[in-house]
C-alpha cells in the first residue's frame, strides 16, 4: 500500500543537545506539501558543518534537531506541484537549493546563491508554512540545512533535490551531494590551476581530498599539503600529494614555509580547514602577480579574516567558493554521470573508509572528531 500522504513513523536520529550523543528515536515524518518531497534516505555521511552545528561552540544552537545533509536516497512521495521528481526517483538531497526562478539561479555569473534556497543553518523549519515535518508526540523536531538526513525518511524543498542517473551506486555517490563537490569544484570551477602550477590545500579532510584530486587532475606540478593532525598524511598520501607540512613543526607562520618551498608561494591555494587562521595563511601564500586563494572552510560566527591591503594590492585574489561553485540541480546530475562514465577520474572509493550501521551513527562523530578517516558512510537500512 502506497504511503503517500499519510504519515510515515521511522527511525532518526536525533540531537537534543549540543554536544550530547545522537539518540535514534522512532519519529512521525508529515507527508510533503507544496513543492517540497518525502525522500527514503539510503545512505549518509558526516560533514564537519553536521558536528559544528551539533557542538554548536561559536555557531547558533537550535535543538532538538535532526543533522545531515550529505546523503542518498529513493522519493517516496512528492506534494502539490512537484513535477521535476516522482516516486521511485534515486535523488541527491541538497543542502543548498536551485529555484531556477531567481535573480541568482536566472544569472550566468551566480551559480548557487539561489534567494530562496540557499543555504541557511539557522532556520529549522520548512519555509511553506514555518513549521517542521519531523515530530515525536507531537513534539517538533527542528530540521537542518532543509535536508536532514540522518533519519530514514525526510522532507526536503523540490529545489533542493537533484534527480540522478538510477543506476549510480548510491552509496558510492553520497559523498557527491557534499564533500566531494565542494572541494573538488573549488578547484576545477574557481582555483583553476593550470598544467604544471603549485597548489598548496589547506585541510586533508575528505573536503580538502577532493580539492587536492582536482588540482591533481588539473595537471598541477606539486601538491602541497596542510594540516595540524600528522594522522591526516597518511589518509592523503592515497591522493597524490607530494608534499606534507604541518605548521606545528615550524616556528614561523606557515604561510612564511610555503613562500620559501616555492620561491615565492603557490599558484593556487584552496582552504578547506574552517580556521580562520588557516584561510589567513591559505590566502597569503599564494604568489604576487597571479596567485588566488579559494576560501571553503565553514567560519565561526564571530570570525574576522585579517590581512593587509598591500597582500591583494600586490595582485593576489582571494575568492570563496560554495559547493564548489555548482549548480546543484542543474549541475549534479551531470557531475554523477561524469562519475559513471570515468570521467571525473575520481574513484569514490577512497573517501569512504568506514561504514556504520545506522544504530552506531555516533561513532561516525567519534571518527571525525579524531580526524580518523574520511567519510563514514551511515547504512539508514542497517
Ligand atoms: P574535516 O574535519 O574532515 O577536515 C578538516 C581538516 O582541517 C582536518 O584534517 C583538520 O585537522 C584540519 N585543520 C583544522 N584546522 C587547521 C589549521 N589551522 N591548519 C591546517 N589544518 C587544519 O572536515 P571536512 O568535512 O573535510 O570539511 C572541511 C571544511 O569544509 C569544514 O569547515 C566544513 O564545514 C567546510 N565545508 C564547506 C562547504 C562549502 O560549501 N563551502 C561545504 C561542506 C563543508
Ligand atoms: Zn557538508
Amino acid at each position: 500500500m502506497s504511503s503517500a500522504g499519510q504519515v510515515i513513523r521511522c527511525k532518526a536520529a536525533v540531537a537534543w543537545e549540543a554536544g550530547k550523543p545522537l539518540s535514534i528515536e522512532e519519529v512521525e515524518v508529515a507527508p510533503p506539501q507544496k513543492d517540497e518531497v518525502r525522500i527514503k534516505i539510503l545512505f549518509t555521511a558526516l560533514c564537519h558543518t553536521d558536528v559544528y552545528y551539533w557542538e554548536c561552540k561559536g555557531y547558533t544552537p537550535l535543538f532538538p534537531r535532526i543533522l545531515g545533509h550529505e546523503a542518498s536516497g529513493i522519493v517516496e512521495s512528492v506534494g502539490e506541484g512537484v513535477t521535476d521528481v516522482k516516486p521511485g526517483d534515486h535523488v541527491l538531497p541538497i543542502f543548498t537549493g536551485e529555484c531556477k526562478q531567481c535573480r541568482h539561479c536566472l544569472s550566468e555569473e551566480s551559480n548557487n546563491m539561489c534567494d530562496l534556497l540557499r543555504i541557511n543553518c539557522d532556520r529549522g523549519v520548512m519555509l511553506a508554512d514555518g513549521k517542521t515535518r519531523f515530530s515525536i508526540n507531537g513534539k517538533p523536531i527542528y530540521h537542518f540545512v532543509g535536508t536532514s538526513t540522518f533519519s530514514q525518511y525526510t522532507v526536503v524543498h523540490v529545489g533542493q533535490v537533484a534527480k540522478i542517473n538510477p543506476t549510480a551506486p548510491l552509496d558510492k555517490v553520497c559523498p557527491i551531494s557534499c564533500g566531494i563537490c565542494t572541494g573538488f569544484g573549488a578547484t576545477v570551477n574557481v582555483a583553476k590551476p593550470k598544467k604544471g602550477q603549485t597548489v598548496a590545500i589547506f585541510g586533508l579532510g575528505a573536503v580538502g581530498l577532493a580539492a587536492a584530486e582536482g588540482a591533481r587532475i588539473c595537471g598541477a606540478s606539486r601538491i602541497i599539503a596542510v594540516d595540524l593532525n600528522p594522522r591526516r598524511f597518511e589518509e592523503a598520501k592515497r591522493f597524490g600529494i607530494t608534499e606534507f607540512v604541518n605548521p606545528k613543526d615550524y616556528d614561523k607562520p606557515v604561510q612564511e614555509v610555503i613562500v620559501e618551498m616555492t620561491g615565492g608561494g603557490v599558484d593556487r591555494s584552496v582552504e578547506c580547514t574552517g580556521s580562520v587562521q588557516a584561510m589567513i595563511s591559505a590566502f597569503e601564500c599564494v604568489h604576487d602577480g597571479w596567485g588566488v586563494c579559494v576560501l571553503v572552510g565553514v567560519p565561526k560566527k564571530d570570525d574576522a579574516f585579517k590581512t593587509h591591503p598591500m597582500n591583494l594590492l600586490s595582485e593576489r585574489t582571494l575568492k570563496g567558493a560554495f559547493y564548489g561553485n555548482y549548480k546543484p540541480r542543474t549541475d549534479i546530475p551531470m557531475v554523477v554521470d561524469k562519475y559513471l562514465n570515468k570521467e571525473l577520474g575520481l574513484d569514490m572509493d577512497k573517501f569512504i573508509t568506514h561504514s556504520v550501521p545506522f544504530a552506531d551513527i555516533n561513532k561516525a562523530f567519534d571518527y571525525m572528531l579524531q580526524g580518523i578517516g574520511l567519510r563514514c558512510m551511515i547504512h539508514l537500512d542497517a
